[in-house]
Parts: C-alpha cells; sequence; structure tokens
C-alpha cells in the first residue's frame, strides 16, 4: 500500500466503526498557554476532556499534523540520527468521549493491525501499566485480560509509570496506557533475542507504533487522584511508523514518504544515500525539517526570534547547519526542495501548493541569513580560538562557546568540529553549567504555581458579548494564579460579555459587582474554548448574582480597529492584489497591526490609497451584517475566505460589511462610521514575504492631527506667523548654508592670520624651529596650520598648536618628517601631553592629536609637549 492508501485505510475502517472523521487542527496552536505546537491527536480535544464543551459526536477520529521540538515532547536531537523519531509527523488517532473505553479501543485496534492492514501478530507486543504502589494503583489488570484474547501471555509485557502511565500535565485527565510495538527485525536475529527484551529499549527495529490511552483519573493539584466522570479513549498511531511497517522497510525514511526527498537532496549535494553515515544523518535531518518548516510556515508560523517563531527558526537553522558542515552546500538550499515536497504532499495538504511561493521565499531569505551568521560565528570563533593557543592552552572556554551559541545561534557540536580540526577542544561542562544557568533563569521567571479549580456552579459558559457588554451572571468555578509578580485568580462565569484574547483581538476588562463587592477583571483570555477571567480578588460570597460590566470605552475602540482591520484587508486586496492574504493580526484599543502577504515595500502612494478606499468606506457608515452559527459551505458561499492555519468548526460566524466577507469570531462596531477615521502610522517588513502595516483609527487619529497642527503652528510662530511656511524655511536654509560658507572663509582668514603670528613667534631650539601657542579657533584649523607648516618649513620643524574652541580642548603636534626618521613620535608625545588637558589620544610620529576636558591645562601641555621633544 502506498502512505496515501494506509492513511485512507485508517480513516475508512474508523468510520465504520461509526466514528466521525474531521479534519487536523492547525499544527500552530493559538489558544493554549502551555503548548505551542500541536503535539498528539488529542490537543484539538482538550476542552471537550476537560469538560468544557460538549462533543459533537462521542466518536471521532483524524490524523493530526503534530510537531515535537519543544516542551513536554521534545524528540529534535534524535532527528535524523535515529530513523523512526521525525519533527513533524502524522499521528492517527480515534477517541471515545465518554463512549466506549478499554474492551473497545483494544479490539479495534487489533482488528485494524492485523484483519484489515495483515501484520504478523507474532511481530507485535503490547504494553500494560504494571501499577504503582506509592499512588496507590493496581496492574491494569481489564488491559491485559483483552490482550490475552489475541496475544500469547509473553507477548504482553509489564510497563512503568512513565512509559505506562499518561498525563496531560502536572494536573487534569490522566490514565494508564497500552502501547502496541512491532519486531521488524530479519527471522535470524528473532530466534537469537527474543523481540520482548527489545521492547522500549530504544532498539531501531523494535519499535513502538501505537499507544492507546485510558483516561480515567483527574491528577489534582496536590498531587493525587479521583475517578474522571466522562472516561476518555484517546490513541495515537505514528503514520510515518506505521507505513515504514506495512512497507517492509527498516527505515520511517526508506517510504515513500520520504524517498522522492532525500533523492532530491542527494542530486543537489552530489551524493548518494547509504554511502556514508555523516550524510546520511544529514540528509534526514534536512528532509525532516523541511517538512516541519513548510507546514509551519504554511499554518501562519513564520520564523522569528521569539516563542513559536523561535522554535521554527531553530529548526530552519539545525538543518542549514547539517547541510553546511555535512553536505557542503554554502547557499541557501532547502528552499529548492519545497516543489518536490508541494509535488508528494500537495495533494493531501492544500495549504502547502497554496503558498509555494511564500514559503519558498521565507525559507531562502532565513537560510542566507543565517549562513551569514554562520560565517561570522566562524571568524569570531577562530578568534577565541587564536587567543586561546596564545594563553597556551588547548581548550575552549565553555562560556565563549556558549556566547556563540546564544548570540550567534552557532550549536556546541559544531563549535567542537571546528576546534577538533585544529587539535583543540571545548569545555562541555562549563557550557552546559551557562545552559542550565540561562534554562534557569527563564524557569524562575515564568514559573506559574496553579490552585486547584474551586467550583461553585455546574455550568457551560456562554459569550454573550456580540450583544451585550453587561450581564447578570455566577461564577462556575475559579482558582489561584501564584506568579513571581502576584497572586491573581482565574474565574469562569456560567454568561459572560467580556470577549477572551483570541483571533489577534485583545481581551476585555471591566468589573464584577454584586450587592456589595466589586470585582475587577483585570483581562480575559480564551484557553482551549473557555472565557478565563483574570481577576484581583475572589469575592466572599462567591454563590451570589453578578453583574458582569465591560469596559465600554476601550471595548468600542478594540471594536473599530477590528472592523477597520477587515476594511485594510479588503483594501490591500484591492490596490495590491488577489495575493495579499492575512498573516496575523493584532487589535488593540490603541491600535492595529495586520501583517500580509506581500513580496515587495507597499508604496507612500499605494499607502493613501488603502487609506482613502477605507476612509471612504468608514463615511458610508455601513452596518454590521453577522451570520452566526453558519454551516461552514454556506460562509464560504458568502464569499469569506478561509485562512489556512486556522481551525473552523462545522459551524462558523461570518462578518460582513458590504463587499467586505470575513470568518470572524471578534468583536466589531455597529456600523463602520463608528471608526471614525483611520491613518496608516507604518509599513515595514516581518520577514521575506510578508509585510507589516500599522494604523490608529478614531480618537487616536484625531490626537495625531492635533500633534501635527499645533507643530505647524508653533513652527510657524517661530517663522514670524508666515502665511507660506514651507516658502519661508527653504529660503531659510539656504540663506543659513551661504552665512555657514562665510563664516568658513572668515575662519579660514582668522587662521591664515594666527598662523603668521605663532610664525613670527617662533624659537630656535638647539638648530630646530619650534612653532607653537594655544589658539582661539577649531581643531580642524590647527590641523590644517599644522599640514601647511610642514609644507612651508620642512626641515627640523615642530609644530604644537593648542585650541579650545568650543569649550572643548585639544592639542595638536606635528614633526618634519627628518625628525621623524630621528625617533621623534608626535603620537606618543601627544599621549602624555595630553593628561595636562585631562584627556588622551594618538597618532602617527609626524601628526597626532589629543582631546581633553581641562581648557586651562592647554598652555602646559603645549610647553610639556617642546619639553616632552627633547630638541
Ligand atoms: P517514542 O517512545 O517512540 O518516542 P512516544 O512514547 O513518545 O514514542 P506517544 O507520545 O505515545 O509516543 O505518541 C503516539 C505515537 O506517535 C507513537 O506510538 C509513535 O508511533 C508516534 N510518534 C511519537 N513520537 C514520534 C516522532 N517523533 N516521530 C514519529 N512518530 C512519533
Ligand atoms: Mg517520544
Amino acid at each position: 500500500m502506498t502512505a496515501k492508501e494506509i492513511r485512507e485505510s485508517f480513516k475508512k475502517f474508523f468510520e465504520s466503526k461509526e466514528h466521525l472523521i474531521v479534519p487536523s487542527a492547525p499544527m500552530v496552536v493559538k489558544d493554549d498557554p502551555t503548548l505551542m505546537f500541536t503535539n498528539a491527536g488529542m490537543n484539538q480535544f482538550k476542552d471537550i476532556i476537560l469538560g468544557n464543551a460538549t462533543p459533537k459526536c462521542r466518536r471521532q477520529a483524524d490524523t493530526q499534523k503534530c510537531l515535537r521540538v519543544s516542551g513536554k515532547h521534545n524528540d529534535l536531537e534524535e532527528v535524523g540520527h535515529d530513523t523512526y523519531h521525525h519533527t513533524m509527523f502524522e499521528m492517527l488517532g480515534n477517541w471515545s468521549f465518554g463512549d466506549y473505553f478499554k474492551k473497545e479501543a483494544i479490539s479495534w485496534a487489533w482488528e485494524y493491525i492485523v484483519d484489515v492492514l495483515k501484520i504478523d501478530p507474532a511481530d507485535l507486543y503490547a504494553t500494560v501499566f504494571e501499577g504503582s504502589p506509592e499512588e496507590g494503583l493496581a496492574r491494569d489488570d481489564e488491559a491485559a485480560s483483552i490482550w490475552e484474547q489475541f496475544l500469547p501471555k509473553d507477548h504482553i509485557i509489564n510497563g512503568n509509570k512513565h512509559d505506562n502511565f499518561w498525563e496531560m500535565g502536572d494536573t487534569g485527565p490522566c490514565g494508564p496506557c497500552s502501547e502496541l510495538h512491532v519486531d521488524s527485525r530479519p527471522a535470524e536475529e528473532k530466534a537469537k533475542i527474543p523481540g520482548r527484551e527489545l521492547v522500549n529499549k530504544d532498539h531501531p527495529q523494535v519499535i513502538e507504533i501505537w499507544n492507546l490511552v485510558f483516561m480515567q483519573f483527574n491528577r489534582k493539584a496536590d498531587g493525587s487522584l479521583e475517578g474522571l466522570p466522562a472516561k476518555v479513549i484517546d490513541t495515537g498511531m505514528g503514520f510515518e511508523r506505521l507505513v515504514r511497517t506495512l512497507q517492509g522497510k527498516t527505515s520511517n525514511y526508506d517510504t515513500d514518504v520520504f524517498q522522492p526527498l532525500i533523492k532530491a537532496m542527494a542530486d543537489m549535494a552530489g551524493c548518494k544515500y547509504g554511502d556514508d553515515e555523516k550524510k546520511d544523518v544529514a540528509l534526514r535531518v534536512i528532509v525532516d525539517h523541511l517538512r516541519a518548516i513548510a507546514f509551519a510556515i504554511a499554518d501562519g508560523q513564520l520564523p522569528s526570534n521569539a516563542k513559536a517563531g523561535y522554535v521554527i527558526r531553530r529548526i530552519l537553522r539545525r538543518a542549514v547547519r547539517y547541510g553546511y558542515t555535512f553536505l557542503g552546500q554554502k547557499e541557501a538550499f532547502i528552499y529548492k526542495l519545497v516543489p518536490t515536497l508541494v509535488a508528494e504532499m500537495g495533494e493531501a495538504f492544500p495549504e502547502l501548493p497554496a503558498q509555494q511561493k511564500l514559503i519558498m521565499k521565507v525559507m531562502q531569505e532565513e537560510e542566507s541569513s543565517f549562513l551569514r551568521t554562520l560565517e561570522n560565528g566562524i571568524k569570531l570563533l577562530q578568534g577565541v580560538i587564536d587567543d586561546t593557543k596564545a594563553a597556551g592552552k588547548t581548550e575552549i572556554a565553555g562560556d565563549k562557546a556558549f556566547t556563540l551559541f546564544d548570540t550567534f545561534g552557532f550549536p556546541l557540536d559544531l563549535t567542537e568540529l571546528i576546534c577538533r580540526e585544529q587539535g583543540m577542544t571545548v569545555d562541555e561542562k562549563g557550557f552546559d553549567a551557562c545552559m542550565q544557568e540561562q534554562k534557569n533563569r527563564a524557569r524562575n521567571a515564568a514559573e506559574v504555581k496553579l490552585g486547584d479549580w474551586v467550583v461553585i456552579k455546574e455550568a457551560e459558559s456562554e459569550f454573550v458579548g456580540y450583544d451585550y457588554t453587561e450581564y447578570p451572571c455566577h461564577i462556575v468555578k475559579y482558582r489561584e494564579v501564584k506568579q513571581k509578580k502576584g497572586t491573581a485568580y482565574e474565574m469562569i462565569l456560567d454568561q459572560t460579555p467580556f470577549y477572551g484574547e483570541m483571533g489577534g483581538e485583545v481581551g476585555d476588562s471591566g468589573v464584577l459587582v454584586s450587592e456589595n463587592e466589586e470585582i475587577q477583571v483585570l483581562d480575559t483570555k480564551k484557553e482551549n474554548g473557555v472565557a478565563i477571567h483574570i481577576v484581583n480578588k475572589i469575592p466572599a460570597q462567591p454563590e451570589a448574582e453578578f453583574m458582569a460590566c465591560v469596559d465600554v470605552d476601550r471595548r468600542h475602540a478594540i471594536e473599530s480597529n477590528h472592523t477597520c482591520t477587515h476594511l485594510i484587508d479588503e483594501a490591500l486586496r484591492e490596490v495590491l492584489g488577489e495575493h495579499v492574504e492575512q498573516k496575523g493580526s493584532l487589535v488593540t484599543a490603541d491600535y492595529l497591526r495586520f501583517d500580509f502577504s506581500h513580496f515587495e515595500k507597499v508604496t507612500p502612494e499605494q499607502i493613501r490609497q488603502v487609506e482613502h478606499i477605507v476612509n471612504d468606506r468608514i463615511r458610508q457608515n455601513i452596518p454590521l451584517q453577522e451570520f452566526r452559527d453558519t454551516p461552514i459551505e454556506e460562509a464560504k458561499q458568502l464569499g469569506a475566505i478561509a485562512l489556512f492555519g486556522e481551525k473552523y468548526g462545522d459551524k462558523v460566524r461570518v462578518v460582513k460589511f458590504g463587499s467586505s466577507v470575513e470568518f470572524c469570531g471578534g468583536c466589531h462596531a455597529k456600523a463602520t462610521g463608528q471608526i471614525g477615521m483611520v491613518r496608516i502610522i507604518s509599513e515595514s517588513s516581518v520577514a521575506a514575504g510578508v509585510r507589516r502595516i500599522e494604523a490608529i483609527t478614531g480618537a487616536a487619529v484625531e490626537k495625531l492631527m492635533d500633534d501635527a497642527q499645533d507643530l505647524q503652528n508653533d513652527i510657524r510662530a517661530l517663522f514670524n506667523n508666515t502665511p507660506n511656511l514651507l516658502d519661508t524655511i527653504s529660503k531659510a536654509i539656504s540663506e543659513n548654508k551661504e552665512l555657514q560658507a562665510q563664516v568658513e572663509e572668515f575662519k579660514a582668514q582668522k587662521a591664515a592670520q594666527l598662523k603668521e603670528a605663532i610664525i613670527s613667534k617662533s624659537q630656535d631650539i638647539n638648530g630646530t624651529k619650534v612653532i607653537s601657542g594655544v589658539l582661539p579657533i577649531d581643531p580642524q584649523n590647527a590641523k590644517d596650520i599644522a599640514f601647511q607648516l610642514r609644507a612651508q618649513f620642512p626641515e627640523r620643524l615642530l609644530v604644537a598648536i593648542g585650541c579650545a574652541a568650543g569649550g572643548k580642548p585639544t592639542l595638536t603636534v606635528a614633526f618634519s618628517d627628518d625628525l621623524v626618521k630621528e625617533g621623534k613620535h608626535a603620537g606618543q608625545i601627544v599621549r602624555e601631553a595630553g593628561k595636562l588637558i585631562q584627556g588622551g589620544g594618538g597618532g602617527q610620529p609626524h601628526f597626532a592629536t589629543a582631546g581633553g576636558k581641562n581648557a586651562d591645562g592647554l598652555k602646559s601641555a603645549v610647553d610639556k609637549v617642546i619639553e616632552l621633544a627633547q630638541l
């Protein structure tokens, strides 16, 4: 079977077991503060598992794009070195939300693997949780007895808490799990060592393919476990590992998922996969990372220097580095593989072909810029190596290697490689210590202690904020959040007009008021589908009815900016072209930010055009048309554009202002007139192919215009309220230029006079002409005079001039060339004599200057020069 057929067969199988097949969620997670990327199939169901939402179907299945490069699941350093861990991979999964449990989960897994896919049962091993005395948990005999219907006892293996007890986090749903492992070694090896001895032992041919998680407990903040009311089945099977097993390969990279990419990269590097292990690792790293990066960009996550963007940047850099070091790639190269990737995966993942140009541009630019960094890093490292050698040592200090890593993205193994080539080593312990220190700093700053939820009322939370900014409500639950910066509380309400931060729009703030209390709502965030109110305290009577009141002025400003974002989006497409696609936005009360794909700078004329179009639509006062709970197909017919990387349900909300139609869950003006006016205040580049504009609306524009007007008035007042400001200023500028020229001329004349004066006062010391004095001139004049004198008196001459124009004393010293030949050195003398004006300086033997602070010392400094010259 091809990879594609295998993917389809999984969906078909679970469809036949009455599962709803749902699409993969985006790889980049947007509403879960504990997670940057989807790292397992269950992520998109977290709100259901946590009891915040009702599933539309209690049995679901899908294939989910996952990325394991940060946090709890980080496989990055394995990838490429082994043959079965990827950064990005697909996870096939089936779920039961309070429906079936262990019996069906295990028997269907077996039926699919053995009856449908025909994997030999003799190669299969299952693990079950062995129990944990300290948790008071017995062995999962229930699961074991179900496996025993299919597998001989010696193919069922007990596993410890680490491998066989799954937890969502420090708190929350958890439970035992059972993994299915496949032994794909040749028969003679199987005969030598039984597969059961190699399960969970990192053997590359005895690998885990499927994990069945049985969530039946809830872990509380004090560490204790309680039963979960609605039990959950959550399974995850590595698609690439399954394909490899079915295609009879010993490496995921030998399947049709990766081979075309490996071949393309090997051709580019002029090598062959399988000839040289070092190169093979590099080839695997590159094709693996290529997928992760391309999918991340397609999902809207560009490489950047913070958070999720930085993780993507690091993956790309890792791939570049392997190509650079082991495949001799000195110029951007990974982006050239994108067409092959699109040819292979574009059909299953339409976001790839749709954004191919952007993906390639962004990658090429990132690669080139990192290759430049690498070159600089190599130079820096060479400096460190030279210094270390000069100090008679052979080991590079750990902190030096860490600085290279931290500041220049220069990884330790590359540093070591380069050092080794020159017979040097790196203090790895020192490096690790620096790394640990940095991690601790970050951890301490970010440490959060969450208390248990205190439940006041059983209810789901409903958002009423599209229609109301004040609404009566009850508290559903709350918990304490202890952080370095202080303690706050998170609170969930049954009905809330507060918008939780989501989709670029910031959250609402305001107050909760009951008969005898008032509580500040500092912010509202949306987490796993629920609005969480961040409040300053817990009410004395949490059961009371409260009035939830949103800060209305702030909300209106936010609404205006959000509506304006839609109008700008549409106007940009009209002015720049249909390729413009939203790549991120931020909507606050003060301003809005909009990122979009476009391949060159937006000109000032185009910006004006966009402003004019939007302002015109604001003046038309177009009313908001809102379509809630609209089936997605109908929404598309209304003209709304679905964005890649966004998670849409079957029912969506569409926001329409005249011809602007968007999928949007945010808060909007009732009509465009509310915006007042827009002004775009900046245009810049975020990444190759992505531009950013920032704009302000309403009262903020009024303020900007007031400030501009005030400034203009103030300037006009400076010019006697001239009616024609522009002419007056340009006249003033040209007059000023003329005067400047005259001043320069006068200064030169004066300097010439002063020069004659000091010549006439020159002394002869043992046959050397000494021309000296303290003059009221600029350092530049002093320099000119010194060189003129050197030309005028080419033999046996010393010039020593002090000057203090503008209050800053300068000492200027020059020798004729013959004295220089005799060993006189103006630079050395000026450094010494400069101390008398509290300054320092230096220069060449024939000419040098020193600047200082103490003008009173000039006369003695000049005398000192003559003394030091030892004529
Ligand atoms: P392993 O021990 O092999 O790292 P895991 O215990 O981390 O696996 P789970 O978290 O249970 O795996 O994920 C479910 C399934 O996803 C695994 O059985 C495996 O088939 C697959 N999988 C996990 N990590 C990766 C990865 N980095 N690349 C490809 N597939 C993976
Ligand atoms: Mg793992």
